[in-house]
């Protein structure tokens, strides 16, 4: 009882956070390598920047050092930064240790307790468990033919469910699959949803898309649209481990966030740093060919080996195994290369994150062992 008391008098950011403490599975804390062992192995999991951020980065974050020691500082301005490039105001903007954050915040602010939020299955996963977490629930829907997210579907359950529906959830593209929602798919998702109920649209892994038919959903935060989109700085901007990430929404939403994202997330490394990647337009095209070159070729050998992988827009790729997935990511752990996870239902697709060069070689090397192995074996 008085450990309940003393939850309930903690300001919200806080007790929510205290409910979401990574489970004993989870995978970031499963991969927790002790230094020397993590630098040799291939890190093919987290859908990672293999080659770091540019100098322009580091020399930013040099910079910042000597406010290290302090609370208050020059912050290098980066809410103004993130809302100029979106031709936004900064009043869209909220940044988020990570997108991570974002995710979290979306749900405490638009889940009561009870209230469910709708997307599909699988996709990342955050947004689900963290509505467990605060005793909301979700209706986690099949992926459509093709593995893409079946929007008439979305629609029919949200309508089904509406007084229940506090949030919709659409990954675009969407992670594990890489597979993109189309523009015209997502207007159709937003004219067909019942007034009032937000959309969080996940762009995490915008910069690697080609796709034509795909395109960012921030035009419809300046129409006022009750949309969220999170951005993240993990990925095409390699600063997982610095944790930066934003919403941009309109300003309601964003009021409605704010009072539950944590008060001292952001670190002043993490703003700096922040500030020079957007900047760094040019190295970020260069960090997209590199990786969908090295994804195309990967892809395509082993689609000659004879397996099926789904067709990627970002920095990873799936491909079917045939076989269960667990067993065939601890032969890979053994060969020091990390790979995937389970992604219920798909328990037969390996997903893979494009590493280096080297690093692919050595996926490749292992996936050839470890499959033909199984062949000769008769397995
Ligand atoms: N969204 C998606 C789709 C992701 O794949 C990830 C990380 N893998 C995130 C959000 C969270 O990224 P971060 O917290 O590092 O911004």
């Amino acid at each position: 009882m008085a450990a309940i008391a003393t939850m309930s008098e903690l300001p919200p950011a806080l007790s929510l956070r205290a409910q979401s403490r990574p489970a004993p599975d989870d995978p970031i804390e499963r991969s927790r390598l002790p230094a020397d062992q993590y630098d040799a192995v291939a890190k093919l999991c987290f859908n990672e920047n293999p080659f770091g951020p540019p100098p322009s980065v580091v020399e930013a974050m040099t910079h910042a050092f000597k406010y290290v020691n302090r609370y208050g500082y020059p912050d290098g301005g980066i809410v103004q930064a993130i809302a100029a490039q979106h031709g936004v105001g900064p009043e869209n903007i909220l940044l988020g240790a990570g997108s991570t954050e974002i995710l979290e915040v979306a749900d405490a602010a638009f889940l009561g307790a009870h209230k469910k939020v709708v997307g599909v299955e699988p996709t990342f996963g955050t947004v689900y468990e963290y509505a467990t977490g605060i005793d909301a629930d979700a209706i986690r829907l099949p992926l459509g033919a093709d593995y893409r997210q079946d929007i008439p579907a979305m629609l029919e359950a949200v309508r089904r469910h509406q007084k229940d529906v506090g949030l919709v959830y659409l990954c675009n593209p969407n992670n594990p699959t890489g597979v993109t929602v189309h523009r015209d798919e997502v207007k159709q998702l937003l004219d067909g949803l019942p007034e009032g109920i937000p959309v969080l649209i996940d762009e995490a892994y915008h910069h690697f898309v080609e796709d034509p038919g795909y395109a960012t959903s921030v035009p419809y935060v300046t129409q006022g649209r009750s949309v969220v989109i999170a951005r993240t700085f993990s990925k095409i901007a390699a600063l997982a481990g610095l944790r930066l990430g934003y919403a941009v929404a309109p300003a309601q939403l964003i009021s409605r966030m704010r009072p539950h994202i944590g008060s001292t997330h952001v670190n002043v490394l993490a703003k700096w740093a922040g500030v020079a990647a957007l900047k760094d337009t040019e190295g970020q095209k260069q960090v997209k060919t590199t990786i969908v070159e090295l994804r195309k070729k990967t892809t395509t050998e082993l689609t000659s080996l004879g397996y099926k992988v789904i067709p990627s827009e970002t920095n990873f790729f799936m491909v079917d195994l045939r076989q269960p997935v667990m067993q065939v990511i601890r032969q890979f752990r053994e060969r020091n290369v990390l790979v995937g996870r389970p992604f219920p239902p798909m328990l037969q697709h390996l997903r893979v994150s494009v590493g280096t060069a080297e690093e692919m070689g050595r996926f490749m090397a292992a996936f050839k062992e470890i499959m033909s192995v199984k062949t000769s074996a008769g397995r």
